[in-house]
């Protein structure tokens, strides 16, 4: 699946989720690009992907490492595994942002935010990048983004899911990839969940029904339907009814 759509299609498993979770204005916009972003992340194991592009030579330096440690593309970080290690990476990201200084309740600057500012920069220029928005400007966009979020602190909203409450920035990560290993299994490749047990890979379609990335049938049916229905989406969990 191209970049654009799993971009797509992670912003859409936040927007359809946003009435349950119960997030709405700011919190939902950012839910949205960062969800967007994450679901273009498990690409991280391929130097040319959005996202391996997203800052140059440093992006595509660590996904060369990340290739080599998960086995190489549509491995490990296309696996039950890649999504626990990455929503691990974000919670811990936000641990340590949640522990900063405040002023005001807003964030005092601190090495505290750091990580999490570079993970969301990292997420908000992949999905303009992915959505082609902006081009290098995009970059910039999203650095913007990054620092705005982690000022007012939408990346930390407690999320209530199942008697737990979960931080934005952990929940978009866990949705986004899981929507880009959704969307990589409806495509001939399939992957491997179980990895590193088993290599096998796993499809959600049969056989006469899976699609190869960037071919026209791509371009044609599952790029109209994911815009069409991440515009319903969106309309709905801003509170119109459908
Ligand atoms: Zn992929």
């Amino acid at each position: 699946m191209l970049g654009r759509d799993h971009a797509l299609s992670g912003a859409l498993t936040f927007a359809a989720l946003g009435p349950t979770l119960h997030v709405t204005g700011s919190h939902l916009a950012a839910g949205v690009i960062l969800t967007a972003g994450a679901g273009v992340l498990p690409d991280i194991d391929h130097p040319d992907s959005t996202v391996a592009r997203s800052f140059g030579f440093l992006t595509q330096t660590f996904a060369w490492i990340v290739a080599r440690i998960s086995g190489g593309h549509r491995h490990g970080t296309h696996s039950i595994v890649g999504i626990a290690v990455f929503s691990a990476g974000a919670l811990a990201a936000g641990r340590y942002q949640l522990s900063a200084p405040q002023l005001a309740g807003h964030a005092a600057f601190s090495w505290h935010l750091v990580p999490a500012a570079l993970y969301l920069a990292l997420l908000y220029s992949a999905a303009l990048r992915a959505v082609h928005v902006g081009g290098h400007h995009g970059d910039l966009l999203g650095i913007g983004g990054a620092v705005v979020t982690c000022y007012t602190r939408w990346d930390l909203v407690q999320i209530p899911l199942a008697g737990w409450h979960v931080p934005l920035l952990a929940l978009g990560t866990a949705l986004g990839c899981a929507a880009h290993i959704a969307g990589d299994e409806l495509t001939h490749g399939g992957c491997p969940i179980f990895w590193p047990v088993s290599e096998h890979e796993f499809h959600l379609l049969p056989r006469a029904l899976q699609f190869t990335t960037a071919k026209l049938s791509e371009s044609w049916i599952i790029f109209p339907l994911l815009t069409g229905s991440l515009v319903l989406a969106v309309w709905h969990a801003t509170g119109h009814p459908l």
